[in-house]
């Protein structure tokens, strides 16, 4: 299905008004925030990135409400500004809005504020760990480098921001917006169920399993926590429409989560079905994938990281040259199933 880059206007079933805002955050990739309009509130759910076209994509998508739809909705008269997890397509509009609208209530989960409030010791944290995943998955010494700034790239700095208010799974914002914690993707990542109409963030999306990261890299991360929070999707109940981060609207939902959960237990299993012999993280990657160039081979090294991760968590995998852990400092660590 082709991606609509249009604002749409969805309704809930008690008369909510939802506006799903396309904005370009990054040169030709599209992410969604939402205004969700109950009562004489005005709730912005993420921010975009803050740059490339996001800010004017914002401002222009206000200026479309108020003039197709006739509603009062600014940006300086935002209440509440939430984000749903801490990746700068996300929250990189914080600083921006936050000069914007002074007076709106920036919320996000507690796992996310670190992040917002932080920026930069989340980054050179994630920094380190990364460096130490790379030697341990066994990546080669000529490519770290490049690797390594591939992976630095689209952490630019931002400055601390204001976090006002934590929601925790359960809460219920303004009596509308109810919160479901969905770690995995993010620590902090957060969906918002308002009536029939679930907010999935970057948890369900119609078309792409998401990005994984292992928790050695980034704690509450991980397969073991995507999976978790996928049959907690499955359990929300009396999802008529799921709006994502990305892509389009989903009518099916549940048949959504169904089929990234069953995709998530079969990239285990095929990370499992390369471990007779012992392998590093590296060699199970250019196994399983012909293209190992570019972007895409940090993240297929980051994904695999993650599936051994969550096997060898479970002692379905185990480190055959346990010597050399004794010996080094993060050796490249060769798995073998059990
Ligand atoms: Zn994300």
């Amino acid at each position: 299905m082709a991606e609509q880059r249009v604002l749409e206007r969805i309704e809930t079933t008690s008369g909510v008004s939802i506006f799903r805002i396309p904005l370009e955050v990054f040169s030709g990739y599209i992410a969604y925030a939402h205004l969700v309009v109950h009562g004489e509130h005005f709730t912005l759910v993420d921010t975009g990135s803050g740059f490339a076209n996001s800010p004017d994509d914002m401002r222009h998508a206000f200026e479309e409400i108020r003039r197709t739809h006739g509603l009062a909705a600014t940006i300086e008269g935002l209440h509440r500004i939430i984000v749903t997890h801490g990746h700068i397509d996300h929250f990189g509009g914080v600083p921006h809005l936050q000069s914007e609208a002074p007076d709106a209530l920036i919320t996000c989960h507690p796992l996310a504020r670190p992040v917002l409030i932080n920026h930069d010791e989340r980054v050179l944290y994630t920094k380190g760990a990364m460096q130490d995943f790379m030697l341990r998955a066994g990546v080669p010494a000529e490519k770290r480098d490049t690797l390594m700034q591939m992976f630095m790239m689209g952490k630019q700095t931002y400055p601390p921001m204001r976090v006002d208010e934590v929601v925790e799974d359960g809460d219920r914002i303004d009596d509308t917006l109810e919160v479901i914690h969905v770690p995995g993707h993010a620590p902090g990542l957060i969906m918002l169920l308002i009536d029939d109409v679930l907010l999935t963030s970057d948890h369900i999306l119609p078309e792409t399993s998401v990005a994984l990261f292992p928790e050695s890299i980034m704690p509450y991360t991980g397969v073991g926590h995507f999976i978790e929070s996928l049959e907690k999707a499955q359990q929300v109940a009396g999802v008529r429409m799921a709006l994502g981060g990305h892509e389009w609207p989903m009518i099916d939902y549940y048949d959504v989560v169904e089929r990234t959960l069953s995709e998530a237990h079969r990239k285990v299993e095929r990370v499992l079905a390369h471990c007779d012999e012992p392998r590093t993280i590296y060699e199970i990657a250019a196994q399983i994938y012909d293209h190992m160039d570019g972007y895409g081979e940090l993240l297929r090294i980051e994904q695999t990281g993650a599936r051994v991760e969550y096997l060898n968590q479970r002692g379905m995998l185990m480190i055959d040259n346990l010597e050399a852990l004794e010996q080094e400092h993060s050796p490249a660590l060769r798995y073998k199933r059990v």
